[in-house]
């Protein structure tokens, strides 16, 4: 239960209370397992299958303060909504998309940060977070011809992997 003293306070210094709906969707950023990523509608999803009725404007709007106050984070992705992960993870955590099927591969760079880390401090600032995405075309989409591919093709990693279930959310509606 420390975790949710910990949101509490960040809430409060900002001037924003523990209210249920940021207690709950801050549960499913706890539990979330490694490498996944959310978006504001697959959360509302995971809401929704754990019995629980939040509206998705209320999601987004919630998605948006807890980033600002740093309880999750907010990355950039192949996709242009915008994806959250746990606030827990490494600054060193970095990502590489594939723009044809939205892969996400996680990796850790420390010299991405030291080099930004310098100029940062020359100019006297103080560094919140470093986020770093890297747009790739996987092999599978380049043999299928990519960009020239149907938008509804799936790349075949998909079907042989335990794919997280934000990533390629869109393509399944
Ligand atoms: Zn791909
Ligand atoms: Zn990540």
């Amino acid at each position: 239960m420390d975790n949710f003293k910990t949101l509490k306070a960040k809430l409060n210094t900002q001037g924003y209370r523990l209210t249920p709906q940021r207690q709950l969707i801050f549960e499913i950023f706890q539990t979330l397992p490694t490498g996944n990523h959310l978006n504001a509608e697959s959360v509302h999803l995971l809401l929704f299958e754990r019995g629980e009725v939040m509206s998705l404007s209320t999601v987004y709007r919630n998605l948006k303060i807890m980033a600002n106050i740093g309880i999750i984070r907010e990355v950039e992705l192949a996709q242009a909504q915008k994806h959250y992960e746990p606030k827990t993870i490494s600054i060193h955590h970095h990502h590489i998309v594939c723009i044809q099927c939205h892969q996400i591969i996680e990796f850790e760079n420390k010299s991405i940060i030291q080099q930004g880390l310098k100029q940062v401090e020359t100019m006297g600032l103080q560094l919140i977070d470093c986020k770093f995405t890297l747009q790739t075309i996987c092999p599978e989409a380049l043999q299928r011809g990519c960009p020239t591919i149907s938008s509804n093709w799936v790349c075949p990693r998909f079907l042989k992997t335990d794919k997280p279930k934000s990533s390629n959310h869109q393509q399944l509606h």
